[in-house]
């Protein structure tokens, strides 16, 4: 059996692994996609010490540094099921095979909820954009859209009308859902325009994005604006649906966990963007994985 299992290869799996093997420990890491969403990213601007890189860049990286280590790594692997024995830790994959370990980080990760209107998927990293903190500053002195008007729309909204020339705020319901102080916040900005009942019907573009079409829901009426950036704020998903009934998850699936990254399941620690904490960033992720990692490897010296 592993010392350490840690289920996920992105950047949080991956310090999660390199900390638990300077250990010494027996390692494995098992991960669907290795590199997780910064494959996903272009430029990376905010991982301090390095100025400027790239997602795909910075994912290979990452592997190169994990196989310095005597880890194994199961890639191309999905985890269906975790189950606490006795001594152990089972960890079934959807090949069939069913892995044992002393202790289990949790690195799944989560993923952007999308609109799915035609022109996003198109437009992604040329004006379709999911993260104001890394990809605010590329629209300094632009127009740009927010669609969605819970918490993280409205943040995102008062971030952006910090940077960039103007924010329109699209919300499909009547009303707001951001927490009031957020949303007096909001109104209190000149160059902020909310619009409540909008459908957005499509994000349009050439070689980049230059509007988005929405329906305004009480008239029906097919309305376009003319823009050079769309945030898309419908949530956050975390990758833990398979924990369903094991590991304690919040209302929104996060995965809970102390200030030492453990769950309520002993041995079973969890990193990253799966988890409940605040801020999802590359950086964030990495320093949870080293807290999880030397969190199970104390865990391991007193058991
Ligand atoms: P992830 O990167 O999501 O990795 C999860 C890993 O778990 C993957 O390997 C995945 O395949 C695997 N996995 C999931 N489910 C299973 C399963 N059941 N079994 C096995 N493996 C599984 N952050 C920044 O700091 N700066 C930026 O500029 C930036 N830009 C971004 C741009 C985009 C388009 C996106 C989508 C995100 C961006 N982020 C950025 C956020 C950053 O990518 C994440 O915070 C970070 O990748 C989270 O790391 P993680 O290891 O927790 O999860």
């Amino acid at each position: 059996p592993f010392d350490v299992l840690v289920v996920g290869g992105g950047p949080a799996g991956a310090s999660a692994a390199i900390y638990a093997a300077r250990k010494g420990i027996r390692t494995g890491i098992v991960a669907e996609r290795f590199g997780g969403q910064i494959l996903d990213t272009l430029g990376i601007e905010n991982f301090i010490g390095v100025k400027y890189t790239e997602g795909p860049k910075l994912a290979a990286s990452l592997e190169e540094h994990v196989k310095e280590y005597n880890v194994d790594i199961m890639n191309l692997q999905r985890a269906k099921r975790l189950e606490k024995k006795d001594d152990f830790i089972e960890v079934e994959l959807e090949s069939g095979a069913v892995l044992k370990s002393k202790t289990v980080i949790l690195s799944t990760g989560a993923r952007w909820r999308n609109i799915g209107v035609p022109g996003e998927s198109e437009f992604k990293t040329k004006g379709v954009a999911y993260c104001p903190h890394c990809d605010g500053p590329l629209f300094a002195g632009k127009d740009v859209a927010v669609i969605g008007g819970g918490n993280s729309g409205v943040e995102a909204a008062i971030d952006l009308a910090g940077i960039v020339n103007h924010v329109t705020v699209l919300e499909f319901m009547p009303e707001l859902k951001a927490d009031t102080v957020l949303q007096e916040r909001l109104y209190s900005l000149p160059n902020v325009t909310v619009i409540k009942n909008a459908q957005t019907k499509e994000i349009t573009g050439t070689d980049k994005v230059n509007g988005i079409t929405y329906i305004d829901r009480e008239t029906g009426e097919e309305k376009h604006i003319e823009l050079a950036g769309v945030f898309v704020q419908i949530g956050l998903v975390p990758n833990t649906e398979w924990l369903e009934g094991t590991v304690e998850r919040n209302r929104i699936g996060e995965i809970m966990i102390d200030k030492r990254g453990a769950t309520n399941i002993p041995g079973v620690f969890a990193a990253g963007d799966c988890t409940d904490s605040p801020y999802k960033q590359i950086i964030i992720s990495m320093g949870s994985g080293a807290t999880a990692a030397l969190s199970a490897f104390d865990y391991l010296i007193r058991n």
